[in-house]
């Protein structure tokens, strides 16, 4: 439950965050909108000139007046304020809205009372007023919107009918709200002498109907808003006009948003296209008639069921928003511009966003307005780009006056056809989330998800900053602290960083492992001598190291040993140095210039290698264990694994490490024409392309895998390069027999045709068999890639236990039931990846020594970070630039302030060290403005809930009754309580005064420092 804040504690807010901070509601200056109005980008809409076209549609961002004053602040001048209707008392279902990828929520209702609403909305219009005074701005070029709901009954009460006129000017109270601000703003940077707030906010109704609401009763109420109560109107029309046909062509074939399902209720409650028009001709002669503006507004939300179920369960319906939304928008659009001639303004919200905004406006559609683009990282701070990006593109098509561009059915019918194929839209550019799982504590959660995701915990932040600033060489000492491995990795790492990358929820992914390659291959000949680590703890005398095995895991090993100052030797059992991807991925993605750089920096460190050495064959692990201090077996995965079908013993069946291997030295097998290779992991990708070479324009290479391409295992990208070169995808599909000619060759592979099935303990939907359903694909050669699965015999008598996974088995420290005897890489984990290799290195070099230590932390300055975060920049082609769009997360991750609506979590400073608190900018959550909309979680890169898990300040006691657990911060004028409550109860309370000993009592004391700061933070609140 929001309890909403009054006028003076919201204009106290304003003018104090903006001396102290820089920030409004925790917008930064920098992103706001220029005080002079654009002269290209005004126009007129519904009796008003505003002073550009972009709005906030009625929802989140409209509800509380602190949303509308950030909103105001950013660029929106059409405030399409959030509906209200009779039933104001409604439970709504939390969290309610989903925004990851394709924007998802319950129905937004209204959830404060009409009272309340009107005033946050008085208090706004007031504020807004007051901040356009004080930036020297004109106010009248701002619009205020009602919208109303949802039935004729309802908006005839005396309640709703009450709310209008009072928007409407009727003894609204501006004045004593206009004096309350101008009170607080004296003596500030914002005082104003004169502040002259119209006692009308607003004079124009959106009308939004519920899904379902039949055309007649949209009739009747758009006749009742022109006719009876002389107000300008918009009706809010349904994605569903479409029809069923026409839409779910649009939203699964060609966006290929297969798993969003729009249930046949939802065309056959709402009105059809041809309705839709008998409503919008009758109501446009109305208002007509009356002298009164009336527009269309497009869309309201699709209705969807509620597959994922990541909104309650309990709603079997929600309704989707978003990127997928815009296609279908655009191309209502256009039907509905074709039927009125351009002759009944379209106003549209469904996925507007800074760059496709400018196209809009350019085919005659305004306003635009947002709501889910505005809920992603970047929240609101996103609204100034829209600005900047209409007034250049809109410049470069020579439009001068907006209002002199014309609604064309034409250009929207070109536009929504080039949206419906454009990737920005289609579920081929998903965007990925967070899989981190870590736990959300009170204070000092900030941390990159590129650093947490790589196995290795790679430095990715600090090396990103010394490429933009130009030092290369720095950059390869920061990799190479980490990871050994740079220039193999830099070539051929299955990067999970760039899946993480922040950046992937704002515009495109930062191009890690491309920067780092380029860092290695560019940095100073000199500059890779890696300084050695600290050598401390346990091991601080130099030990022996024995380290069998020269693959990734053995070489990145022997590197971190040899930099803790250790003697180290490599046995290898062949002449190749650097294990499997040397000999076995192909040279178009691991050159072997690259390997030998990694082989020559360990050799350069003084790693010795003796090859030819084998496990079981001349070498014996007793007599290692006798000349080492440590050993550590990284000897890979062995043989691949077998289909375990009939047949596949034929000719032209083979593994696919066999073959890559083949292929890289020179002597691949004749593989015939039609190759199949069955595997969704790298090396299916390696294999499938090196075939896909060797078949030749004529021939055919088949990837066979038996979930969908979305659950492959291989990169995304890899699995796109083969695509690319002409790989065939075949989904759901798995092995059932190989089919054997007369000859004992191969001739085809029988595959039982599949579906998916629940989640496993991985995530992934399990492939399950259709019954009865087999499919044949005729072949010459077989290439099974379905992972490495048998230990080097040559172990078997050497000792180490065989883990029921046919993997040595190691404790969580690595270490083999043999003591001092540690085993890592492919041999415990089967078949994995080069950084996972690297990561079990690291863990064997941290058992004999400190690998650890980052550089010193550096100074941030929070504002310019947060409006860079809210800035969307596409891939650059020069590293340095590239480099330059990490937002740097490990410093200042702040995802949830940005994408709070109800600016309800603020960002604070506390001084590292006090209570054991580390990280000077932290979050907390004001607990009266939060609704637990839930979209903080949402995007917050761990397994927690900012809104649930951070402090919560609480400007009432009411606030401070409803919240059950955690930490609850009452903010009193003459100082403060913070109680943490755990299962109900409070378990420890810390006041104003009562200091407590970080020795005595640690987590008091952590407590107390908490309390402190926010004390200190925001005492102005109350
Ligand atoms: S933006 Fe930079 S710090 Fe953040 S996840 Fe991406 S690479 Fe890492
Ligand atoms: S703090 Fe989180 S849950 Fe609360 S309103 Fe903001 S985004 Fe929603
Ligand atoms: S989203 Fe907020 S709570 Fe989550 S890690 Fe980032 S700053 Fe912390």
């Amino acid at each position: 439950m929001m309890f909403p804040s009054t006028i003076e504690t919201l204009a106290r807010a304003v003018a104090h965050e903006h001396d102290s901070c820089g920030r409004i509601f925790g917008i930064p200056a920098a992103l706001f909108a220029p005080a002079a109005a654009s002269p290209r980008l005004r126009c007129a809409h519904m009796g008003h000139s505003l002073d550009n076209p972009f709005g906030v549609a009625a929802g989140p961002h409209t509800q509380l007046a602190q949303n509308i004053v950030a909103s105001y602040l950013v660029g929106a001048r059409f405030i399409e304020l959030k509906t209200v209707q009779v039933l104001d008392r409604l439970e709504v279902s939390k969290p309610c809205i989903d925004m990851r990828d394709l924007g998802y929520n319950c129905e937004w209702s209204q959830e404060l009372t009409l009272e309340q609403s009107f005033d946050q909305y008085a208090s706004a219009f007031a504020l807004v007023h007051a901040l356009a005074r004080a930036r020297g701005a004109d106010p009248s070029g701002i619009g205020f919107n009602m919208s109303v709901g949802y039935d004729l009954r309802g908006i005839r009460s005396p309640a709703v009918t009450t709310f209008i006129d009072r928007m409407r000017g009727a003894g609204g109270g501006i004045t004593a709200k206009a004096k309350a601000v101008r009170d607080a703003f004296a003596g500030t940077s914002l005082a104003v002498d004169e502040l002259d707030v119209p006692e009308r906010i607003s004079n124009d109704v959106t009308l939004s109907t519920m899904h379902g609401c039949p055309p007649e009763e949209i009739e009747r109420i758009g006749l009742h808003l022109i006719e009876e109560l002389g107000v300008h109107t918009t009706i809010k029309l349904n994605p569903t006009l479409l029809g069923p046909e026409r839409l779910r062509h649009l939203l699964h074939d060609r966006l290929g948003h297969t798993r969003v399902e729009v249930p046949d209720e939802a065309f056959a409650h709402d009105p059809s296209f041809e309705d839709a028009c008998a409503i919008v001709d009758s109501l446009s002669r109305a208002a007509k008639k009356a002298g009164l503006c009336f527009a269309v507004k497009l869309t309201n939300t699709l209705e969807t069921r509620n597959v994922e179920k990541v909104l309650p369960e309990k709603e079997a319906l929600h309704y989707m928003s978003g990127r997928a939304l815009h296609p279908i928008s655009a191309a209502l659009a256009a039907l509905l511009a074709d039927r009125f001639a351009g002759a009944v303004p379209i106003s549209l919200s469904g996925g507007v966003d800074a760059f496709n905004a400018a196209d809009l406006l350019a085919c005659g559609v305004r306003p635009l307005t947002v709501s889910s683009d505005l809920l992603r990282p970047g929240g609101y701070g996103r609204l100034p780009q829209y600005l900047e990006l209409a007034e250049d593109r809109l410049g470069a098509l020579g439009i001068e006056r907006l209002d002199d561009v014309p609604l064309s059915a034409t250009k929207l019918a070109a536009y929504a056809e080039r949206a419906a194929d454009d990737t920005r839209y289609s579920r081929r550019t998903a965007r990925p989330t967070f899989s981190s799982r870590r736990s959300l504590e009170l204070v000092d959660c900030m941390a990159a998800p590129c650093r947490e995701r790589c196995p290795a915990h790679q430095n990715v932040p600090d090396t990103l900053r010394l490429i933009a600033e130009g030092r290369a060489d720095d950059a390869l000492e920061v990799i190479l602290r980490d990871n050994p491995l740079a220039a193999t990795t830099g070539c051929a790492c299955d990067h999970p960083c760039t899946l993480e990358c922040v950046r992937n929820l704002l515009d495109d992914p930062i191009e890690i492992r491309e920067i780092k390659r380029w860092a290695e291959e560019n940095a100073r000949a000199d500059a890779d001598e890696p300084r050695p680590y600290r050598r401390d703890g346990l091991h601080a005398r130099p030990c022996s190291i024995g380290v069998v095995g020269a693959g990734p895991a053995g070489l990145a090993a022997a590197v971190f040993c040899r930099r803790l100052g250790h003697e180290v030797t490599v046995y290898e059992a062949r002449d190749r140095l650097g294990g499997i991807p040397a000999s076995a991925i192909p040279a178009f993605r691991l050159p072997d210039a690259a390997v030998a750089r990694d082989v020559a920096r360990a050799a350069r460190l003084g790693v010795r290698f003796e090859r030819g050495r084998t496990l079981g064959g001349d070498l014996d692990l007793g007599a290692l264990r006798a000349v080492h201090d440590r050993v550590f077996i990284a000897v890979g995965a062995g043989g691949g694994r077998r289909l375990g079908v009939p047949g596949e013993g034929a000719a032209g069946v083979c593994d696919a490490i066999d073959f890559l291997e083949r292929v890289k030295k020179g002597g691949p097998p004749d593989l015939g024409r039609s190759v199949v290779v069955v595997g969704g992991g790298n090396s299916a990708m390696d294999a499938a392309r090196a075939a896909r070479r060797l078949v030749g324009e004529a021939g055919r290479v088949t990837v066979v895998y038996r979930r969908t391409r979305a659950e492959m295992p291989a990169a995304r990208d890899e699995i796109d390069i083969a695509e690319k070169e002409g790989v065939a995808f075949e989904e759901l599909l798995a092995p059932g027999r190989v089919t054997v000619g007369t000859d004992g060759h191969v001739v085809g592979l029988e595959c039982l045709v599949m579906e998916l099935g629940e989640a496993g303990d991985d995530g992934r939907r399990a492939p399950v068999p259709v019954a009865g359903k087999t499919r044949t694909v005729r072949v010459d050669s077989i290439i099974v890639a379905v992972g490495q699965g048998r230990l080097p015999a040559s172990l078997a008598s050497s000792g180490l236990e065989v883990a029921p996974n046919g993997r040595i088995a190691v404790d969580v420290g690595l270490e083999t039931r043999l003591p001092g005897v540690f085993a890592g890489g492919d041999a415990v984990r089967g078949a994995s990846t080069i950084v996972e290799a690297v990561a079990d290195a690291r863990a064997f070099a941290d058992a004999v020594g400190n690998t650890g230590g980052d550089g010193a932390a550096r100074e941030i300055d929070a504002n310019a970070s947060l409006a860079r975060k809210s800035r969307r920049a596409y891939k650059e082609a020069e590293p340095r630039a590239e480099a330059a769009r990490c937002l740097g997360c490990d410093e200042l991750c702040a995802l949830c302030v940005t994408v709070c609506p109800n600016r309800a979590n603020v960002l604070y400073e506390i001084v590292p060290t006090a209570g054991g608190v580390t990280q000077r900018y932290q979050t907390a959550n004001v607990a009266d403005w939060c609704n637990g909309c839930g979209n903080c979680a949402a995007f917050c890169p761990t397994g927690g809930a900012p809104y649930r898990d951070k402090p919560r300040i609480c400007l009432t006691e009411e606030a401070a009754r409803e919240i059950g657990d955690g930490a609850v911060f009452l903010l009193e004028r003459d100082g403060w309580e913070l109680r943490e409550r755990e299962a109900g109860e409070t378990v420890r309370v810390v006041r104003e005064g009562e200091h407590r000993s970080s020795e005595t009592d640690p987590a008091g004391a952590r407590l107390f420092a908490i309390g402190r700061a926010l004390y200190a933070a925001f005492r102005y609140l109350v």
